[in-house]
């Protein structure tokens, strides 16, 4: 059986499950909403499927409940910030929330963002900043498991690497480019596998390093006990764009990069690297917002292509899905309610 829910019903029951495994309720909240606003938005591998996996990794001590963002280096518009392992969604916000001041007040700021537990959804951040008028730009590594393969490579290296660009439009909704730099999501493999589905070619490889459409080689060890990998989006472009996120995500921010066997850890750490510019300090403020108002009627204009009903920009996607997932409920399948029904039984949260 599935479940659609609606938001806020869905949010106060995450909330429970998380005051429950150690977070105050303020922080319970928080992290709740950041959750429900990534399913609200359409991205289900960044919602309320990931309570299971935050649960198991406090237990094992590698997120830390009620923790703060620390500043290590503070030289004005240069900050070095550390997440101490706590919730992404918290230490994210708080060095989101420095940074956009130090903006303001310079006209940019650059920060790098240390051992955060995962971040979630890294649009959120870019959406904090174009709401106060800032350019945003994030680079993030991620260790959890390497589940991706170098371009030209046969296993995989890292992980799914985001970069996220937020740019504000004047009298508009902003431009939020969000992705992960793998070809695909690792969730949506596990999907397909669980219906039984192959899935394009160009996304994935096998244990030995061959390309397949099957699914399965990411989701469940293979015959030698090892997995498949994902490949990058374009190919050798997308490759590095997913290195530059290790090597500043993961090396400049002092967080550190993935160089090991894979283990059976539950903990996801993130580092990001992030740069907020002000246009109206640059003095390009007026320019700025006509010519990007002009750019973007102009993609406008472009005919619908075949199978198209419309062109669009980056952001836009994930505010429809709001629109619409708000007024008829999130569905949560059963699988993933099933983890999330027994991550509160771990913690003694009753959840029907
Ligand atoms: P995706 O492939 O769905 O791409 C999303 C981006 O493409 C968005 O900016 C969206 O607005 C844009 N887009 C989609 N359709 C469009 C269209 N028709 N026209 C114009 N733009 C369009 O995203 P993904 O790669 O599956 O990533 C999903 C989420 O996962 C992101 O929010 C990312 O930050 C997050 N993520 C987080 C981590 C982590 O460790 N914290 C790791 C990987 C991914």
């Amino acid at each position: 059986m599935s479940h659609t829910l609606k938001a806020d019903h869905l949010q106060a029951t995450v909330a429970r499950i998380l005051e429950a495994a150690g977070s105050s309720p303020a922080e319970a909240r928080q992290v709740a909403a950041n959750l429900v606003l990534a399913n609200l938005s359409g991205h289900d591998s960044h919602g309320v499927g990931m309570l299971p996996r935050y649960v198991d990794a406090v237990a094992e001590g590698g997120l830390k409940p009620n923790a703060a963002v620390r500043v290590n280096l503070d030289i004005g518009t240069l900050m070095g910030l550390d997440g101490q392992h706590g919730y992404g969604q918290i230490v994210g916000v708080q060095a989101m929330e420095l940074g956009i001041a130090r903006a303001k007040q310079h006209g940019s700021c650059i920060f790098t963002l240390a051992h955060a537990h995962h971040l979630g959804r890294i649009g959120h951040f870019a959406e904090m900043a174009t709401a106060q008028g800032l350019v945003s730009m994030h680079f993030v590594n991620v260790l959890s498991r390497p589940v991706v393969a170098p371009w030209g490579g046969g296993d995989g290296r890292f992980g799914t690497n985001p970069c996220c660009i937020g740019i504000p439009l004047s009298g508009a909704e902003p431009f939020v480019l969000d992705y992960a730099t793998s070809r695909v999501a690792q969730g949506k493999m596990r999907v397909a596998h669980n219906k039984g589905e192959r899935v394009p070619d160009g996304y994935l490889i096998d244990e030995n390093g061959t390309p397949t459409n099957d699914p399965g080689v990411v989701v469940v060890p293979q015959g030698n006990g090892l997995f498949g990998a994902l490949m990058t989006f374009g190919e050798h472009k997308g490759y590095g764009m997913a290195v530059a996120c290790e090597l500043l995500g993961g090396a400049l921010t002092g967080g550190g990069t993935w160089h090991r066997q894979a283990d059976t850890a539950r903990t996801v750490l993130n580092g990001m690297l992030t740069v907020l510019i002000d246009p109206a300090k640059l003095g390009t403020q007026k320019s700025f917002d006509e010519e990007a108002r002009e750019f973007v009627a102009w993609l406008r204009q472009s005919p619908p292509g075949q199978g198209f009903e419309e062109v669009q920009i980056a952001g836009e996607p994930e505010r429809k899905a709001r629109s619409a997932r708000r007024k008829d409920g999130i569905w949560v399948d059963d699988a993933t309610w099933g983890e999330i029904v027994a991550a509160g039984a771990k913690v003694g949260v009753q959840v029907s």
